[in-house]
């Protein structure tokens, strides 16, 4: 593929102008001024557009599509007890891959290129997103509240081994396996351990929730002899691994020198945490301190979409908001944590640049539109005017998923259908259970 005379965002975000970009199966081959002489493949006219990385979603439970707009207004406790878990307990696992499908639709076609997701049903996961051609790091979110079971025969254990044993056959690493854990409320000391001995064995990601909320962070500490949740997980060994810890909107400076000494990551879910009254976790701080920081929507029934450049949107402001500073978090610092900083955390070390050699991942934006005009700083019209649906087309590993509006790789009619009828089924199971 050849993208002809189009503006480039390149690593320290800076715009080149009529650059021309040769992809050769799934990498950068050429970037610069020249032409080839002759090219026989696809020609993409970069004309009033603007090519970038693609977006990184670290943090997400794609099936949870199926349960959107459901338990609107209730507490966070009485919203997981009595619209989520009920929901989730009818979804079987074809529900989960017509549920993922749709969420990478809404993904694609906002910019995605890559998710972390945790959830059950993961083997049905993965092969939506292998079928897709989207990247994946996926992960069952292990729970074990009884220390006598084995962690052997839970089922999320064993079907992150035989999702091990799958995507080791599959062509390419576009879909990975991370060694998932809920969290530490849901979680005995032995789970963790089994968790993080598994990641360590096979060199795998631990991605977990962390210090979402102040009554989680609170039990924790009463819980575990005055520890919060990362200095529980410290002491198990699990900060040997990379680690993935959504959320952190009540971490102490403490638990922030610990993530920072270990090089963890954190996904900030800004939406979710400000939907469900969770509070505003502390990035600019994070920055501060060097830990790898990244942006995620969450699921889509805490959100209630899976959009980055509205997360993006949401990060800059409510950072400025909660420091009454407005020099805190540049529009560059917020593409970069969206970009680049997740695809390190998600251990895909040639990805999230457009440079030769890198994999060829990236988006065009359609820059002629009423709202991203003038383009006095295009870094600013993308994190602060922008829409999702200025995403004109979605590249992943040089393979075009979305262009102008068309799914390449997915039945829109049939996937949107499909959900609708399962989400439909199990909205009508609950109702005749007497369930809202
Ligand atoms: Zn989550």
């Amino acid at each position: 593929m050849l993208i002809k005379d189009i503006k480039l965002l390149d690593r320290d975000f800076k715009v080149h102008e009529h650059q021309n970009v040769l992809v050769e199966a799934d990498r950068f081959k050429y970037i610069g001024s020249e032409l080839p002489e002759e090219y026989a493949g696809e020609v993409i006219d970069g004309k009033d557009k603007l090519m970038m990385p693609g977006f990184y979603n670290t943090h997400c439970h794609l099936p949870m599509t199926m349960i959107r707009g459901r338990g609107e207004g209730l507490p966070l406790h009485d919203w997981l007890e009595q619209a989520m878990f009920p929901f989730e307990n009818r979804m079987k696992p074809e529900d989960c891959y017509y549920g993922a499908l749709l969420g990478i639709m809404e993904l694609i076609s906002s910019g995605c290129v890559s998710v972390s997701d945790m959830y059950f049903n993961i083997i049905d996961i993965a092969t939506a997103l292998h079928e897709s051609g989207m990247k994946g790091n996926v992960c069952h979110g292990v729970t074990c509240m009884d220390p006598s079971k084995k962690i052997e025969d839970i089922k999320g254990y064993r079907d992150t081994l035989s999702l091990m044993d799958i995507v080791r056959d599959w062509s390419d690493d576009r879909v990975r396996v991370d060694a998932g854990l809920h969290a530490e409320y849901t979680s005995t000391e032995k789970l963790i351990e089994k968790m993080s001995g598994l990641a360590k064995q096979n060199g795998m990601i631990f991605h977990t929730h962390i210090s979402e909320t102040r009554k989680e962070h609170e039990e924790c500490k009463s819980r575990r002899g005055g520890r919060t949740p990362v200095q529980y997980m410290e002491s198990l060994g699990v900060f040997e691994n990379p680690v993935m810890c959504a959320h952190c909107v009540w971490i102490e400076d403490e638990d922030k020198e610990i993530l920072a000494r270990h090089h963890a990551t954190i996904s900030h879910c800004i939406s979710s945490n400000l939907k469900l009254g969770s509070g505003i976790a502390t990035v600019y701080d994070f920055l501060k301190r060097g830990i790898n920081t990244v942006v995620a929507t969450d699921g889509a029934s805490s959100n209630n979409n899976l959009n980055l450049m509205e997360e993006m949107h949401l990060v800059s402001l409510a950072a400025k908001g909660f420091f009454r500073d407005p020099t805190m978090l540049l529009p560059a610092d917020v593409l970069r944590m969206a970009t680049i900083n997740g695809a390190r955390a998600q251990g895909r070390t040639d990805c999230g640049v457009i440079e030769e050699g890198f994999r060829a991942d990236f988006v065009i934006v359609d820059l002629d539109r009423p709202h991203l005009a003038p383009l006095h700083d295009p870094v600013s019209n993308l994190v602060h005017s922008a829409q999702s649906s200025d995403i004109w087309m979605t590249v992943v590993d040089g393979r075009i998923l979305y262009k102008d509006g068309e799914f390449l790789t997915i039945d829109r009619e049939r996937v949107i259908h499909e959900a609708k009828k399962r989400a439909e089924r199990i909205a009508a199971e609950l109702s005749e259970a007497g369930m809202k």
